[in-house]
């Protein structure tokens, strides 16, 4: 036995010498450091392959016409100044970081002269400031990748005066700070967006100057390489991200950022490319963006956030081969500007289309979303997405069971997104902190069951309990209960595609404890018309959308106001279609059938109500005889 525990330690360690982690040790982390500029992310060698490839990628011209028209825009651009918004700086150190790759990246692809002039204007002005706002130390670090770059990619072009003046900056107000904040702030150990672009500058800043000043990244590479695992498993096992897809694009770039550092500087990774989930991760924005471009925005995701390009899907098609994630970037910049970032990581459009995608995707992890589509790359196409997962979570709302739903190119179901990060209180999100009295933050504006017109328990968690995707009838269950058990022994939420995929049923089932309000609502921006009780039309973009109450028999809709008064978002025109069962009590079950008129002017107006446990892919099919189709009314 114990010769058995020896062996297992032994192969352990033998793993992880395999991986690279028991090298970062601070008296050999730069035995194998490249010591020559530019070292970190776009070596000379590979810029001049990527001039190579340019003269017959049309593609790549593209990036490099987007690049340079950036980078003119950047000559004339006021120069940066230390104003703070509310307690950051983050808003200059991204501006600063932005135009030091497009300035830099513009120079060494031209070689003329006026980029690399004002790129050094931006760095001296930088590096003039008082700090680089430690307290928020998010900006500490962007900034400090934005002036380890510039350091390192115009090495050649700097005097003496200018690289002792910028590392000098560098150090005192980057690499100083951040090695105290190893020793004692929360960042390296969070598990969140924080640990990624905190750990990502803190990378970059120390090798940029790693030949002269060993002492930094001697210190911050291998505590480093400790903290981002806490993070990069936050990936698995699917590669969502459940801070949303906003934060996932936020913590994913520096994710890049960082490895690609270390692996150009140093020539390893450290094993943290073999981290569960992160090769799968280039799938989440992918499935969580609906036909009509916009996010599956839960958490703090901003308000109509839409797919935009990121560079580091060309990262992740890189490092993890995969075409998929190649192409998709494709696409987006064929019709948006490209990044310096893209040629950077820049993969060419894969030569054979890659496999045809799934149509629907579940993404295991403390987060949990299923997304369903009734096909891919028509902006028509029905969409719908339900997240679990836990109220806690970093950037979290009260939204467990939340669901938003695309169909003929209108988000109907919405999730209104964040609000500012400067009211009182955002971040007090304890039970009963004062996060939970937002709008936006709480159950009242979310597509979720309310019980009693209470908020979900902020401490609650949930997980779908059963999935049926890429089938004919795809559905998933989730187990609500934990959100509401003040109120109810059981609560179940089951969201089905339905009739070939032409119309979504959202259906909720409640055990109750004790009589109470029981309530289902939907956020949308659309006009609405009751036309009966049970019925409301819903327009937008001269579309409609039908949603009945098929359960219980005697519902009736009601349409409310989303609209708050300031400080918080005024979300003026937003609704809320609702329906109240005032003093319910014990099992109750509302169903509500959300059909679009397709262009066919057909709506699935009907279909079977059967309890959820009841739901498998045969018992859902045989509704399809009882479908009578035609406008609802
Ligand atoms: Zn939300």
């Amino acid at each position: 036995m114990k010769n058995t525990c020896l062996l297992v330690q032994l192969v352990f360690v033998l793993c992880l010498l395999c991986a690279g982690l028991l090298f970062a040790q601070p008296a050999d982390v730069l035995s194998s450091l490249d010591k020559s500029h530019p070292r970190l992310m776009l070596k000379d060698e590979d810029l001049q392959q990527l001039k190579k490839q340019c003269q017959s990628d049309k593609t790549l011209q593209k990036c490099l016409q987007d690049v340079l028209a950036e980078a003119d825009g950047c000559i004339d651009a006021r120069m940066l100044t230390y104003d703070k918004i509310g307690p950051r700086l983050l808003h200059v150190s991204r501006n600063c970081l932005h135009r030091i790759y497009a300035l830099a990246l513009a120079w060494r692809w031209t070689g003329d002269e006026k980029y690399a002039r004002k790129a050094v204007e931006n760095l001296l002005t930088v590096c003039a400031f008082k700090d680089w706002n430690p307290s928020h130390f998010l900006d500490t670090a962007e900034m400090s990748h934005a002036v380890g770059l510039g350091y390192d990619w115009l090495y050649p072009y700097l005097d003496g005066e200018s690289r002792q003046k910028i590392k000098a900056a560098l150090i005192k107000n980057g690499l100083e700070p951040g090695l105290s904040a190893y020793k004692k702030t929360w960042w390296a150990q969070s598990e969140f967006n924080w640990n990624q672009v905190c750990n990502g500058g803190m990378i970059i800043g120390a090798l940029a100057i790693a030949e002269t000043d060993p002492a930094y990244a001697e210190q911050i590479i291998p505590a480093a390489v400790r903290s981002l695992p806490l993070a990069l498993k936050s990936y698995g096992p699917d590669g969502a991200w459940g801070e949303g897809p906003g934060y996932w694009s936020y913590a994913t770039h520096y994710t890049a950022y960082g490895i690609a550092a270390l692996q150009s500087a140093l020539n390893k990774d450290f094993g943290l490319l073999q981290t569960k989930g992160l090769a799968e991760s280039g799938s989440f924005p992918i499935y969580t963006t609906g036909p009509t471009g916009l996010f599956l925005n839960f958490a703090d995701c901003g308000q109509r956030s839409s797919r935009r390009p990121m560079p580091c899907m060309f990262w992740l098609a890189r490092v993890y081969n995969d075409p998929l994630y190649a192409q998709c970037e494709h696409e987006m910049i064929a019709k948006s500007r490209a990044s310096p970032e893209h040629i950077i990581w820049y993969v060419p459009a894969p030569e054979k289309k890659p496999p045809v995608r799934d149509l629907d995707r579940y993404f295991r992890g403390p987060v949990e979303v299923a997304v369903l589509r009734s096909a891919w790359n028509d902006p028509d196409d029905l969409f719908v997405g339900v997240k679990a997962g836990y109220n806690q979570v970093n950037h979290g709302h009260l939204d467990l069971g939340n669901f938003e739903l695309d169909a003929l190119g209108v988000r109907w179901a919405r999730d209104l997104g964040s609000e500012n990060y400067n009211l009182p209180g955002y971040w007090d999100g304890k039970r009963g902190g004062q996060r939970w009295s937002y709008y936006r933050l709480n159950s009242a504006s979310h597509n979720v069951p309310m019980l009693a017109g209470e908020n979900q328990d902020q401490q609650a968690t949930s997980s779908f309990t059963n999935v049926q995707l890429n089938k004919e009838y795809p559905f998933v269950h989730v187990d609500l209960t934990g959100a509401y058990e003040k109120y109810a022994k059981k609560v179940t939420r089951g969201v089905a595609m339905v009739e070939n995929r032409r119309a979504v049923l959202v259906q909720d089932e409640f055990e109750l404890k004790e009589p109470c309000e029981v309530a289902w609502a939907m956020t949308t921006d659309a006009k609405i018309n009751i036309e009966q009780k049970s019925t409301a039309v819903l327009s937008a973009s001269g579309k409609e959308l039908i949603a009945r109450v098929l359960s219980p028999a005697d519902a009736e809709f009601v349409v409310e106001s989303a609209e708050q008064k300031p400080p918080q978002e005024s979300n003026k025109g937003v609704s809320r279609l609702l329906v109240r069962l005032p003093g319910a009590k014990g099992d109750v079950r509302i169903a509500v059938l959300l059909s679009p008129v397709w262009k066919d002017g057909k709506a699935v107006r009907q279909v079977e109500i059967k309890p959820v446990e009841e739901w498998t892919p045969p018992a859902i099919k045989s509704q399809a005889s009882k479908i009578a189709e035609g406008l609802a009314g």
